[in-house]
């Protein structure tokens, strides 16, 4: 099955509207997985940061029939949720809405996402929606979800947070978004020695990475334990993961479109010197990939 992957919301930690933002994209993590022909039951959203609002706005104006989503959470973070409440689809009968995450400690999935909506803080509750909602936890392992089979693993980031890799049942190319991330030293995660190699097993051979490539190597030194990687780290993964094209994602708010136009050349010399990845780029908000 070939399928396309749009970006809709790029940046990192909070949205970051504005001239000086406006190629990459000012909206929270959003990426549309979707299988082609596009159709009923194809379609995987990875994460509901802000850019999920104007993706639902688009599902709503194209419907044909009702709207079928599958929501795949790496966490439960704000700017990976807190575009849910103003994903449209959520307010017509007959829409079909699952959305898939691991619980926070103790606390489930669904009582995260019915806090984001308690009425102390948002006027509709997760009870009033019209569509159906489904809300399917999940634990390290592999699931199937719409038309791809999707292997989890645990990330190193405060909480827990998952990286995902999705195969298409039918058969063709994987893809992996491994966002929130901390590949270098620093932090207390529940993650052992071996973490790294199995990383590198796990991602060992998907035609696409989408990898939190958040810092500069000066600015990480200043955030270790935040549970980020620098954009050398990124490629330098995918170079041992034999990935073929790598595209930086969850960029730093403070970095406007030229440094991370700079941040981006400097990662293509790094591939360019090691023949691997081919292809390095930066997430942009609009941008479709097609595998
Ligand atoms: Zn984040
Ligand atoms: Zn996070």
């Amino acid at each position: 099955m070939a399928y396309t992957v749009t970006f809709w919301g790029t940046r990192g930690s909070i949205p970051t509207p504005g001239a000086h933002t406006a190629r990459y994209g000012g909206n929270t993590p959003c990426v549309a997985v979707e299988g082609t022909p596009a159709g009923e039951g194809q379609l995987v959203i990875l994460d509901a940061g802000t850019g999920i609002r104007a993706l639902g706005r688009e599902l709503v104006e194209d419907q044909n029939g009702a709207v079928r989503a599958e929501i795949l959470l790496s966490h439960a973070h704000w700017d990976h949720i807190q575009g849910l409440p103003h994903f449209k689809p959520f307010f017509a009968p007959g829409n079909a809405v699952r959305i898939w995450g691991s619980r926070q400690g103790t606390t489930s999935l669904e009582a995260i996402l019915r806090q984001q909506m308690d009425p102390a803080v948002f006027p509709v509750p997760l009870d009033a929606l019209s569509a159906k909602l489904t809300v399917q936890q999940v634990e390290p392992g592999e699931f199937t979800v719409g038309p791809f089979r999707v292997r989890s693993m645990p990330l190193r980031h405060p909480g827990t947070t998952l990286g995902y890799r999705l195969t298409p049942v039918a058969g063709g190319p994987s893809m992996a978004y491994v966002t929130d991330n901390e590949l270098g030293p620093g932090g207390h995660y529940n993650t052992g020695p071996a973490w790294r190699k199995e990383l590198v097993t796990f991602l060992r051979g998907v035609e696409l990475l989408i990898h939190d490539a958040m810092y500069t190597p000066e600015e990480l030194e200043e955030h270790r334990g935040w549970g980020h990687s620098t954009f050398e780290e990124a490629v330098a993964l995918a170079g041992d993961a034999g990935v073929k094209r790598l595209v930086l994602f969850h960029h730093e708010p403070e970095h406007g479109d030229e440094a991370i136009d700079a941040l981006l050349a400097a990662a293509r010399r790094q591939a360019r010197s090691k023949g691997l990845p081919a292809e390095v780029l930066a997430a942009q908000e609009g941008m479709t990939l097609t595998l």
